[in-house]
């Protein structure tokens, strides 16, 4: 029986804790360097000696406060899984900033080994570390590791078992706050240690430090207790009287005691043979976020990203379809013709299958290439670049990436939203990113205004749409943050890392990383959705059609243009008495106002809340023209002519426009608001999400169009 054991790895995002990770475990995990890559913790079994080794990679983060959702993940695992050591990973080239998180683990009394990684870059730039004396200052095992070489591992090892056989705790290395603060922490663990159930779960002082940090976590813990009235209240006089002593909050002076213990211990231990602040890192760093070249080279670089994707993508995507058109052809022919079980298969799995895999391309494309601008490390400089602008917005420099991925697809991008530490911050980037045009609405551009508008003006139209998406989107940021989450915006802290080459595989896996959580989540809710609507557009399965559809069409054998035109008047019909159609006839009038009152339109609008481009596969069927997609010929026809009741004509460019700012902003794919209902804890925000987003569209449809017939642009 081999004994077992779990180990945690924490560090600060970059520092090597997921090559490490995959070291020990032989996993593939994704290595990059920009924070919040590795958001949910990840696990993996090794065996040495006798031993059965539980891995879990922690998220990486900087600090462990109650800021933000990684801190709480990293943390609340450590208290709650007591895992029997910690591994914390150092980035020894950026030792002191590093050692940060390492005080707050010490406090929490656990077992735990320093792991001075990417030693080989520390030693190359003339940073001499005496081991010894630095593991006896800061009371806990130093391991060397050079973690992308695999060295340092054995040693690692070795430690973790020798620290887990000695089963006493570490004898603590307080950190030393000063008279001052440590009378006001005896005082707190004295009315913190009355309650049994809580101090038996935390240290009293890691309790006492973070109830003086005004860690909210704690404090909400805090009120559920029965001192909590006792707690409080000395709480509330301590932080009096060191703000009084000090004229600054708690909070600021125990992060500067942390700080100074660090720099402290590093100065009798650690030599810097040369000056290395002026690293490759700086050299590059004065052109890359250079005040005046910064943002030019930035979009730059956004814009080559975006050429790749989109130009890449379009061959791959053309293989989908035919591979889905192929798959539809060999299950039509296996099953019965014009059978509920046919149309299922074709229509409704595999259609909805292939509405999913049509954005791999897409998405994958544009995560490799979001993998080079993270690993390399310029995605940190992006949001450094970024910030100022965001701040203007009333966001962080941070938000901006999870916006630009908007432009991909939201669901990635609002969980990338994760990498925001701010709380308010992250809350309103999510809910403005619906309005961020995504590539499922291009389809309904690309139809709508090769049908309308000319191939001079297409690219300018096209291009106000997105535009328009991202100022309503700044819009909306700002009513978010006057009204909804007030406060001051979050400073930015974010380290930049040093720069380094990508590896190939790192890249990949990176990408595959991301995107199969686009595949896993939207895969399951696309397809459930594409089934959904199959079903409310097919049933009742055989209504009663106004003419004898069936008799018409033996009588019409071998004249095939008489056939295809008496199948897509029964389709027609068929969705015209189907649910959808009821549904759609609800709810055209509501449409009314936007010039768009119209119940195919409805259905195809309705169906755009399953996947957006839906809406154009709806609108091939409603318009009689069978199978369609945005390049069909005969749809864009069949819309150029379709009427309104009193014979006008339905659409002009002005409805057209009025149309696809609607399809722009309003209720986001039904995979994003699960997405969002995942990332904020609730159903609160989807709802809302919903409903707003709808609200806002309905309202700027109607400003452009009854905007565009008072300027007379024609209805
Ligand atoms: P994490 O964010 O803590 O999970 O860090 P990663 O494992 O993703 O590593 C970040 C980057 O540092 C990757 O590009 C690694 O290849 C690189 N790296 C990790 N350990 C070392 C090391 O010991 N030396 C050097 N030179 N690079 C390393
Ligand atoms: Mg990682």
């Amino acid at each position: 029986m081999s004994k077992k054991l779990t180990i945690a790895l924490a560090g600060n995002p970059n520092s090597g804790k997921t090559t490490i990770f995959n070291n020990l475990t032989g996993a593939r995990q994704h290595v990059g360097n920009y924070p919040g890559v590795t958001v949910e913790k990840k696990e993996g079994i090794l065996k040495y000696k006798d031993y059965e080794i539980n891995v879990v990679d922690l998220p990486g983060t900087y600090s462990l406060t109650a800021y933000s959702l990684d801190e709480i993940v990293a943390r609340n695992f450590v208290i709650e899984e007591k895992p029997d050591v910690i591994i914390d990973i150092i980035d020894t080239f950026n030792l002191e900033r590093n050692l940060y998180l390492a005080t707050q683990f010490m406090e929490l009394g656990v077992r735990l080994i320093l792991a001075f990684n990417m030693h080989d870059l520390a030693e190359k730039h003339g940073l001499n570390i005496d081991r010894d004396k630095l593991s006896e200052l800061l009371g806990t095992p130093i391991i060397f590791t050079v973690a992308t070489k695999k060295k340092g591992m054995i040693e690692l090892l070795d430690e973790i078992i020798k620290l887990a056989e000695r089963k006493t705790k570490l004898e603590k290395t307080a950190i030393d706050y000063g008279e001052e603060i440590q009378e006001e922490l005896t005082k707190l663990e004295d009315i913190l240690s009355k309650d049994n159930n809580l101090i038996q779960k935390y240290p009293s002082r890691w309790l006492a430090v973070k109830v003086l940090e005004n860690d909210s976590e704690v404090i909400k813990r805090i009120t559920e207790s029965s001192y909590s009235d006792d707690i409080l209240g000395q709480v509330e006089k301590s932080s009096h009287h060191l703000e009084n002593v000090f004229g600054d909050t708690p909070e600021a002076i125990i992060a500067d005691r942390r700080y100074g213990f660090i720099s402290g211990a590093c100065s009798e231990s650690v030599k810097k043979t040369y000056e290395m602040r002026h690293t490759i890192s700086d050299k590059i760093d004065k052109v890359l976020i250079n005040r005046i070249l910064g943002l030019p080279i930035f979009l730059g670089l956004m814009w080559l990203v975006f050429q790749f994707t989109f130009k890449l993508s379009e061959p791959l995507m053309g293989w989908v379809e035919i591979t889905q058109e192929w798959l539809g052809n060999l299950f039509g022919s296996m099953l019965p013709e014009g059978s509920a079980i046919q149309s299922l298969v074709i229509d409704g799995i595999i259609g909805g299958v292939g509405a999913v895999l049509i954005f791999v391309p897409i998405i994958f494309l544009l995560f490799l290439a979001m993998a080079v601008l993270e690993d390399s490390g310029y995605m940190a400089r992006a949001a450094f670049i970024m910030d100022k602008l965001m701040h203007k917005i009333g966001l962080h420099g941070r938000s901006f990436i999870p916006i630009l991925l908007g432009f991909g697809c939201n669901l990635p991008a609002i969980m990338a939203t994760r990498t925001i530490e701010d709380r308010k911050d992250r809350f309103v980037t999510i809910l403005v990113n619906p309005f961020i045009s995504c590539g499922a609405r291009l389809p309904v551009y690309a139809l709508f205004i090769g049908a309308f508008f000319s191939q001079k003006v297409a690219g300018n139209v096209l291009f106000s749409l997105y535009l328009l998406g991202i100022m309503i989107a700044i819009i909306m940021a700002k009513i978010f943050r006057r009204f909804l989450f007030k406060g001051p915006a979050a400073p930015f802290v974010m380290e930049l890392p040093p720069y380094r080459i990508p590896t190939i595989r790192g890249l990949f896996i990176h990408m595959w990383e991301r995107g199969r959580v686009y595949l896993k989540k939207a895969g399951t809710i696309i397809f459930a959705g594409c089934v959904l609507v199959w079903f409310l557009s097919n049933f009742p399965w055989s209504p009663t059609y106004s003419k004898d559809y069936d008799t018409l069409l033996k009588q019409a054998q071998g004249n095939e243009e008489r056939i295809v035109q008496l199948e897509n008047k029964k389709a027609f019909e068929k969705m015209e008495k189907s649910f959808a159609g009821s549904l759609g006839r609800t709810i055209a009038p509501v449409f009314k106002p936007l010039g768009l009152d119209n119940w195919k339109l409805s259905v195809g609008l309705f169906g755009g809340f399953i996947a957006k481009e839906i809406v154009v596969g709806t609108l091939g069927t409603l318009h009689s023209v069978g199978e369609a997609d945005e390049e069909s010929q005969s749809l864009r026809r069949a819309l150029q002519k379709e009427k309104r009741p009193d014979g006008s004509k339905m659409y002009s460019p002005l409805v057209a426009y009025a149309l696809m700012v609607f399809v722009l902003l309003y209720i986001p794919c039904v995979a994003t608001i699960a997405v969002i209902k995942r990332e904020t804890n609730s159903w609160r925000w989807p709802i809302f999400t919903a409903f707003y987003t709808t609200a806002v569209a309905w309202i700027v449809a109607f400003i452009v169009y009854q905007g565009g017939k008072l300027l007379g642009l024609g209805i």
